[in-house]
């Protein structure tokens, strides 16, 4: 591991994930009477008790809409609603909770970036960068709006072991250049991608640069101040948090300077019929209701993370992936997709013969969930000419165990198909 984990807790004390799988309750159910053996994290993570908890007491106790009310369960509502983005704020190193956007998830997010920043920045021989190893959330949103401005949409390209191919960066880099929007940790490939270094060489010609945190943010400690970067997108139930919550990190004076996206409720100062004023950030893009128990659940999740360490969490990770990458590659008909030297916690493969909704179907006959397909990055599996993988992903509660019954299951494919 590099720089990235020197700011975490002391890695001296190994996370004990078989006494952890205790706080998440769905991890003791069986699937087709075999214990649940859950593979498919970067999809989505399953919840700790924590989490359900908080969801539970939000609902149960002071269930209220936020920031409009002078009754006392809407004043705790609006307290533990902004306890939460202070929570995130911390967790992800920015400088100021007014610079946290609540959204749906990482697609919102990019979004409500390529709407409101992108339409007023982005005009006709403008260019938008991204990397070939997307997912389709952090590509289309800037199709759409290159289409829509007359802007054109460059691609940095990646290699046979799915790493960004960086000797082309400052080719495709223009003063022309206006954004980088550009993936983390790659759900498709497991890649751990360089961020650090295109934040600096985009900047250097003046672009502003998007980093997708979907699937870094449950498994590597980030600092977006460190990272330097514009905008940071994640949603929170990829990092143990409820669904439908996300975030949206932006340095206070792109957002201030940035106009809103949706019009509604609580994003305004004053309405009339000539002329609305907006509210303040991080309101000013957070109209309507908020999704308030997502907000509080994810802040729990978040604290359930620091609570053990994220620095420990990537330890764990990095010995599974090593792990699994030695006694998967031990069958002769597995060929990974992804071999980068910097990977997180995602083993893509394909099993010699057999389609990879075969492989999905028989795993799940034993017990053992993974995903099966393009995992919304068709660009990905068009570099490797092939439909699809079967892709197992690891989460904290993941242990040595759970390796082996995937490759006892896979065995079982062979004998289906022999
Ligand atoms: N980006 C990456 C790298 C992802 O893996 C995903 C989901 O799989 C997304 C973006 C989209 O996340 P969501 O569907 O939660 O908005």
């Amino acid at each position: 591991m590099t720089d990235a984990l020197e700011s975490s807790p002391p890695l001296d004390l190994p996370l004990d994930a078989h006494a952890l799988r205790a706080d998440f309750p769905v991890l003791a159910r069986t699937v087709h009477d075999r214990p649940l053996v859950y593979l498919d994290n970067a999809a989505t993570t399953q919840k700790p008790q924590v989490v359900l908890d908080a969801l539970d007491r939000y609902y149960g106790e002071y269930n209220s809409n936020v920031h409009r009310g002078v009754h006392r369960l809407s004043q705790e509502a609006t307290e533990a609603f902004e306890a939460a983005r202070i929570t995130v704020q911390r967790f992800l190193g920015a400088a100021a909770s007014h610079e946290i956007v609540f959204t749906r998830g990482t697609t919102e997010s990019v979004n409500l970036v390529a709407n409101a920043w992108g339409r007023a920045n982005v005009g006709a021989g403008d260019e938008i960068l991204v990397t070939e190893m997307e997912h389709h959330s952090n590509i289309v949103p800037w199709q759409m709006l290159c289409e829509a401005v007359g802007a054109t949409l460059k691609v940095l390209p990646m290699d046979d072991r799915g790493e960004l191919r960086m000797e082309r960066l400052d080719d495709l880099l223009t003063e022309r250049t206006r954004l980088v929007a550009v993936v983390h940790v790659s759900n498709a490939l497991g890649t751990w991608n360089p961020v650090e270094t295109i934040i600096g060489r985009a900047h250097a010609v003046g672009a502003l640069v998007l980093v997708d945190g979907a699937q870094s943010i449950p498994h590597l400690p980030v600092d977006v101040q460190r990272l330097d970067a514009d905008f940071y997108a994640l949603s929170g139930h990829k990092a143990y948090g409820p669904m439908g919550i996300g975030v949206l990190y932006g340095k206070a004076a792109v957002l201030d300077a940035m106009p809103p996206w949706q019009g509604g409720g609580d994003m305004i100062r004053m309405v009339t019929f000539e002329k609305t004023t907006y509210g303040e950030l991080p309101c000013k893009f957070e109209a309507g209701t908020p999704d308030v128990a997502g907000a509080i659940g994810l802040a729990a999740a978040f604290d359930y993370v620091e609570g053990i360490g994220r620095g420990r969490i990537a330890a764990h990770e990095a010995d599974l992936l090593e792990y699994g990458t030695r006694v998967l590659g031990e069958i002769p008909e597995v060929r990974f997709i992804g071999t980068a030297d910097r990977k997180a916690a995602v083993l893509s493969l394909l099993f010699e013969g057999v389609h990879p909704h075969d492989v999905g179907t028989i795993l799940d006959r034993e017990g053992v969930a993974v995903r099966t397909g393009h995992h919304c990055a068709y660009p990905v599996m068009q570099h490797f000419g092939i439909p699809a993988t079967t892709r197992a992903s690891l989460a904290l509660y993941n242990t040595r165990e759970d390796l082996d019954a995937l490759v006892r299951a896979l065995t079982r494919v062979r004998e289906v198909f022999a």
